[in-house]
């Protein structure tokens, strides 16, 4: 979720982007992680995307994400649940200045519970094409509407080692191949904050709340090396109709036997306190599959 303003943990602050950047480039700001959200008693963690990366790097400026769970009064948070449920179209990732690119696939990582447009079925449902007739463009009267992947279908496709374009919002084109990130012994500033597919062999571990995965390679910051993890609560998986992470499979899946575990993010992974996390927004940012033995 996107925020204008952050509370800056060095500037003791709410802050804009903007700010944060000249704050930044001034060695006020030590890192992109040292924010927060700006919600009365919340201290839910915010990376200022692109923060650290020079200018002539950025594909966009730095923007504000908030990358794990507000406190249970956060005003903010019940702003955003209120327009999530307002507009159906939220969960797209896309916008409307997202160009139509009529070779690539668009990721779906929109609940099963809104319509998803998988690849093929192309225009055929009227429904569909009103819906989605904001996210194409009409050429010569005929709807263009560009076919989308559910993390799902493209975990196979790059298992199957197709070869496919992915758009990704704001940022344009990328191949398949480069869309995934073995997590192997990385360095975090190796990493851009745009959607990536982590993946690598890592456990699910129940806890009171919600269940851990954890990594079985370790990934670095400076000095700091960690197998990095992330968690998601289970009052997330309540509400998603995600059938592969339903709370009976995932009593199933904690069996400590390892998965191959996929997690698309928005941001690269996040160093704080001495700990690497990469944040799932929802279920449907996490796959896992099997290991052959
Ligand atoms: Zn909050």
């Amino acid at each position: 979720m996107k925020l204008e303003k952050a509370f800056s943990e060095d500037v003791k602050l709410n802050i804009t982007a903007r700010q944060a950047d000249m704050k930044f480039a001034e060695g006020v700001i030590q890192s992109k992680f040292n924010f927060q959200c700006p919600g009365k008693n919340c201290d839910a963690p915010v990376t200022c995307a692109n923060l650290d990366r020079p200018l002539e790097k950025r594909k966009r400026d730095p923007y504000y994400i908030i990358v794990g769970e507000h406190s249970s009064q956060c005003n903010i948070a019940k702003d955003i649940d209120n327009q999530k449920k307002a507009s159906k179209t939220t969960m797209d990732i896309y916008k409307d200045s997202d160009e139509y690119i009529d070779h690539a696939i668009r990721i779906n990582l929109q609940p099963p519970s809104t319509k998803r447009l998988e690849s093929g079925d192309l225009a055929k449902n009227s429904e569909y094409s009103e819906s989605r007739i904001s996210r194409g463009r009409v050429i010569a009267g005929k709807r263009k509407i560009q076919r989308t992947k559910t993390l799902s279908s493209l975990i196979d496709a790059y298992l199957a080692k197709e070869s496919l374009i992915v758009q990704l919002p704001e940022t344009g084109l990328i191949d398949l191949n480069n869309l995934f990130i073995e997590i192997n012994g990385q360095n975090l500033a190796d990493f851009e904050d745009e959607f990536r597919i982590y993946y690598g062999k890592a456990w699910f571990n129940k806890k009171e709340h919600g269940y851990s995965i954890v990594f079985d390679k370790t990934l670095t910051s400076g000095d700091i090396i960690k197998r990095p993890s992330t968690y998601i609560p289970i009052s997330k998986l309540e509400v998603s109709g995600f059938k592969r992470f339903n709370l009976d499979t995932l009593e199933r899946t904690a069996d400590n036997k390892p998965k191959m575990v996929f997690l698309i993010s928005e941001t690269g992974p996040r160093v704080k306190d001495g700990h690497i996390n990469i944040w799932c927004e929802s279920p449907e940012y996490l796959d896992y599959r099997l290991l052959e033995k």
